[in-house]
């Protein structure tokens, strides 16, 4: 699988579309200080469903939309877009080309893309489950993950180890399930209770 195309539109320090495509091997972004490479693996992180504001290095969502400069006006609208080859076929789809995109809007609204059509972060999670690739695992590696993970602190190396090996999946589903089955418990005391109600 490769990760082949980002596309980058009114998010953070980008104003214009940039285009950058990758190839096989390694790719390197260079750029003086604060000209913006942080902000790449950012938008990255960003299109893969990031919720938390923290991991964007921003204080509130809005944030990550083009504030504009002294000659441009800021943007009403951020728009990210990650395209992969499934040449391996590692993602379960039938597609060979998957383009990923999110968009918010300055409102708060905001949608995920699957090949241009609306879907649901839960979907673009449960295509990239067991791939090593998300937000939070472990494809995208800060400076911070890597102290995190040789002073172990949190687990962290546990749960890199639970990653790469597949079992933050079923982790996930289990918590999942034990939610759902909290909510039923609660359902039905309800019931429990309006059936002693009627009694
Ligand atoms: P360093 O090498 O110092 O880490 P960098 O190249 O990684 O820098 P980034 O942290 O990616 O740089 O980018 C910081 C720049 O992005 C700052 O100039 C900041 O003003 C700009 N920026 C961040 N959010 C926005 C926004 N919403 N609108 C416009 N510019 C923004």
């Amino acid at each position: 699988m490769l990760l082949s195309k980002l596309e980058i539109k009114g998010f953070k320090s980008f104003g214009d579309k940039v285009k950058l495509s990758f190839d096989k091997g390694i790719t390197a972004v260079v750029g003086p200080n604060g000209s913006g490479k942080s902000n790449v693996v950012d938008a990255i992180r960003w299109v893969l469903g990031e919720q938390s504001t923290k991991a964007l290095r921003s204080e509130k969502m809005e944030n990550i939309i083009f504030n504009g400069t002294s000659k441009r006006k800021p943007l009403q609208m951020a728009e990210v877009s990650l395209t992969f080859l499934n040449n391996r076929d590692l993602l379960p789809t039938e597609y060979t080309e998957v383009t990923i995109a999110r968009r918010y809007y300055r409102s708060g609204e905001g949608e995920y893309l699957l090949n241009g059509v609306p879907c649901r972060l839960k979907d673009i999670q449960g295509l990239f489950l067991d791939t090593g690739i998300g937000s939070d695992s472990y494809a995208i590696i800060e400076l911070k993950m890597v102290d995190e993970i040789l002073n172990d602190t949190n687990n962290s190396r546990r749960a890199l180890f639970e990653e790469a090996a597949g079992i933050s999946k079923f982790k996930k589903r289990k918590k999942e399930t034990l939610k759902k089955l909290q909510e039923t418990d609660a359902d039905l005391e309800r019931v429990e209770d309006l059936l002693h109600e009627i009694g």
